[in-house]
């Protein structure tokens, strides 16, 4: 009999004790810890932060999902000792394994810009991302008595992935939001530091993104290395190198994020709290450990650079190293990972968006793009939880 520790209920995590059920023998005790009992679907944050969904969409309560056969432990992590076997934790007696797959996520990333953690609201988790949206209705709220402009200025700090989708949503809720508390509009501007958005894409569609941000009178001050956040103020290096501020009572950091500081705290050798692993997940010298989703970096053998950080690398990777640690425990050699992406979709809003499949080499925008992306959300749920998850949570608007 063998102990499996999984550490970490997001995307991989869920998957990898999904597997574990199926590919452990049945002697086996499998363990899940989550600080807490709840998964949410992080790639939905946006809405969230801009109020476009109710947050009980995107979450669910991890106990009632998981087997039978997994044990489930509502701690926090705070180290991780290979040499020992053991995770030490906050609020729960120390664990041994036999086994280890560490998918503690991702968080917010500085980059140790100055004032960036006091002044400015990041999205990490379902708590700040509510938070960033009663932020936003109480200062456009607020407005009524202060009369402050600053109060209907809202600044996005990056203009990746969750910038652009945060902005689509905005655009989606902010009119409600004037209307509600009568305000004149809200001006949404965004800094990134690169001359254009996402590269990942092809021109036309970045095209298309810029052009979408532009109908809805969003601002893109492209070129604008922010290099401080200050109360009620972006600090930034315009594309002259001129330094310039904007004010705004309202400042959201998506500038990026990085592996979970356990990974920093429990001394592993690490980039931006992401460990470099083997090809078949394990961590190097410790065939017993994996490390999988935004805590680790894999090399893809095709490109010869790591595979992004995103949801659907992270359920592939929980689920090979569930079936890897069930090879090793019927005396098998372990399978290396490999991932080929079908494509990659990002939202502008729920009935816009822009996107790429592979297979076919298509590219889409407009609402087929955004009824991709629900695709993709509705296969998420189904395979970190299950089908009766996904009926209840799902997004069905585009099948009528
Ligand atoms: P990101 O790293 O993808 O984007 C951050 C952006 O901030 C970049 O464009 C970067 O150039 C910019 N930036 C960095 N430093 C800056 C500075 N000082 N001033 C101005 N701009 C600066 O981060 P993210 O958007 O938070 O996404 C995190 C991860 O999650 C990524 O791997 C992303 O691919 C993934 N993700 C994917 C999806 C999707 O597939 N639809 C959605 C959300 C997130």
């Amino acid at each position: 009999m063998a102990t499996i520790l999984v550490l970490g209920g997001g995307y991989a995590g869920m998957r990898a004790v999904k597997f574990l059920q199926k590919s452990a023998p049945a002697t086996d005790e499998i363990i899940l810890v989550d600080q807490t009992a709840i998964h949410t679907e992080k790639t939905n944050l946006h809405e969230v932060a801009a109020g476009t969904i109710d947050p009980a969409k995107i979450t669910y309560d991890i106990p009632s999902v998981i087997g039978k056969r997994v044990t489930f432990i509502e701690a926090t992590v705070t180290g991780i000792a290979v040499a020992d076997q053991t995770v030490t934790f906050a609020d729960h007696p120390d664990l041994q394994y036999d086994y280890l797959i560490v998918a503690l996520g991702f968080q917010s990333e500085t980059f140790g810009i100055k004032g960036v953690t006091e002044n400015s609201l990041p999205m990490d988790d379902l708590a700040t991302s509510e938070a960033v949206y009663q932020h936003i209705e109480q200062t456009i709220a607020g407005y009524a008595k202060t009369k402050n402009h600053d109060d209907l200025k809202i600044a996005v700090c990056g203009a990746g992935f969750t910038g652009i989708e945060l902005l689509g949503e905005l655009t989606q809720s902010l009119p409600k939001l004037q209307a509600k508390y009568q305000t004149p509009a809200v001006k949404l501007v965004c800094f990134e530091r690169m001359p254009s958005i996402l590269p990942m894409f092809g021109q036309p569609l970045r095209d298309y993104a810029i052009n979408f941000m532009a109908k809805h009178d969003v601002e893109m001050r492209l070129g604008a290395s922010i290099t401080e956040i200050q109360p009620g103020a972006v600090v930034y290096q315009d594309e002259n190198d001129q330094a310039q501020t904007f004010t705004a009572n309202t400042i959201i950091w998506t500038v990026g994020v990085s592996g979970s500081h356990v990974i920093a705290d429990s001394n592993f050798q690490q980039r931006r709290n992401r460990v470099m692993v083997e090809p078949d997940l394990s961590l190097a010298d410790h065939p017993e450990v994996f490390i999988v989703g935004d805590v680790s970096a894999v090399m893809d053998p095709n490109s010869n650079r790591p595979y992004p950080t995103t949801a659907q690398i992270a359920l592939a990777a929980g689920e090979q190293a569930a079936k890897n640690i069930g090879q090793l425990r019927h005396d098998q050699a372990t399978t290396p990972f490999v991932y080929q992406s079908s494509g990659t979709v990002a939202s502008l809003s729920d009935r816009d968006g822009i996107g790429e499949i592979l297979s076919s080499q298509r590219q889409v925008h407009g609402y087929m793009a955004s009824a991709l992306k629900k695709v993709i959300t509705d296969r998420s749920l189904m395979e970190s939880a299950h089908l009766s998850t996904m009926l209840h949570k799902g997004r069905f608007d585009l099948y009528h």
